[in-house]
């Protein structure tokens, strides 16, 4: 009986954990342990750990720290390309000796073996493809290309020299200070690629992440089968059902099956649940990158319009907030308009209300269509990307 509630409130402590971190953010949870547990784990704890080594072993073991953090976090380096390479043999390495021994079995063919070496040999090769691919890096050569392949929408990008690069920066380009070069069409830098996501190469990382998210229900399904056939294979229904007297419904079965499950093929549970888990991780991120990219926007842009909007209501409600104080003085002096009837005074919510409506417009939306052949095919890899400077030069 205790080990039920030692496994409770692991389970309870996990969910908090991974709840907090993913969802402490929401407004929702503002005020509640949820969002302290949010900061601790994002900031907090590594805060405190600073503090810690600072005590403990003074200014050496701190700057030490903060210049592993800088290598980490602010420079080119593999370790998150190493990381993903781990995950990926590794999950294939245990499915391969846990599970190829039921290959074929009673819903797999054999086919399954090399299929499934093929699909995780694909997903390396968008990986690379990803990584080492030119995001579309500006250069003296091609800035007047990229110049005029993206007019200034004069809202969020207007005419400017980039400080770092000296050279005009492209609408839609921005410098990554990780990589020290301005990208055309930047999206993110991405740690995991050690790359900018780009002008050249968000169609490859659209693809790496749609193929992981199928590899994954691949593998989530196939170890699924594997599993089934086994429980056919053994004929554990009969013998559950015929020998040992179980009730043959669903509802009676189910709790002997899960038993049997987890005792005989626990490594094989496990991975189903973690290839299901990434696969609803890998289907959010592409969703948001897919609905980006039909609607010829980019993450670094979304980022700018929040700002632009954010600035332009503040800007609004100022004006707003400085005519109804000007209304206000001509009120008690007497001036101005007649007073307002007191019943729409009094349906009116604030003196901000008036505030105009900004949304947003984006120029360089050009129809689902045509914006999705836009990341199949980049402007820079056209013909007439390459004769726009024979005739400016
Ligand atoms: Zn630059
Ligand atoms: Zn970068």
């Amino acid at each position: 009986m205790a080990v039920h509630w030692v496994l409770i409130c692991h389970g309870l402590v996990t969910l908090t954990v991974v709840v907090s971190f993913l969802c402490g953010q929401w407004p929702i949870f503002q005020g509640t342990p949820i969002s302290s547990i949010h900061r601790f784990i994002t900031f907090g704890a590594y805060q405190y750990f600073l503090k810690f080594v600072g005590a403990v072993f003074g200014d050496k073991g701190t700057n030490l720290i903060l210049s592993v953090e800088y290598y980490c976090c602010d420079r080119p380096n593999p370790i998150l390309q190493i990381i993903y390479l781990a995950i990926i043999g590794t999950i294939y390495c245990i499915i391969a000796k846990t599970s190829f021994s039921y290959i074929p079995g009673y819903y797999l063919s054999g086919i399954h073996r090399y299929a499934s070496m093929l699909a995780v040999g694909i997903g390396i090769l968008l990986f690379i493809l990803t990584s080492f691919s030119d995001p579309g890096t500006v250069k003296a050569e091609n800035v007047s290309q990229y110049l005029s392949a993206y007019p200034y929408d004069n809202i969020i990008y207007t005419e400017k020299e980039c400080s770092t690069c000296k050279l005009p920066k492209p609408a839609r380009s921005k410098h990554c200070s990780i990589c020290n070069r301005c990208v055309a069409r930047f999206d993110h830098h991405c740690g995991w690629m050690n790359n900018c996501i780009g002008e050249r190469n968000t169609r490859y990382f659209l693809a790496f992440l749609l193929w992981h998210f199928l590899l994954c229900v691949y593998g989530t399904i196939a170890i699924g089968l594997v599993l089934a056939g086994q429980l056919k294979e053994l004929r554990v229904i009969y013998i559950l059902t015929v020998y040992y007297g179980v009730d043959n419904s669903f509802g009676s079965l189910a709790p002997y099956i899960v038993q049997w499950l987890l005792g005989s093929y626990n490594t094989q549970i496990l991975l189903m649940v973690f290839m299901a888990i990434v696969s609803l991780l890998l289907a959010g991120f592409f969703v948001y990158h897919a609905n980006l990219c039909l609607t010829n926007t980019t993450t670094n842009e979304t980022f700018k319009w929040q700002d632009y909007i954010s600035w332009r209501k503040k800007l609004s409600e100022a004006r707003a907030s400085t005519a109804a104080l000007k209304a206000s003085i001509s009120g008690v002096n007497g001036e101005g308009k007649p007073p307002e009837s007191k019943c729409r005074s009094f349906f009116r919510r604030s003196p901000l209300e008036d505030t105009e409506a900004v949304i947003k417009n984006n120029v360089y939306d050009k129809g689902f269509f045509l914006n999705f052949y836009e990341v199949i095919f980049p402007v820079s890899t056209r013909a007439s990307f390459l004769q726009t400077k024979s005739k400016s030069g």
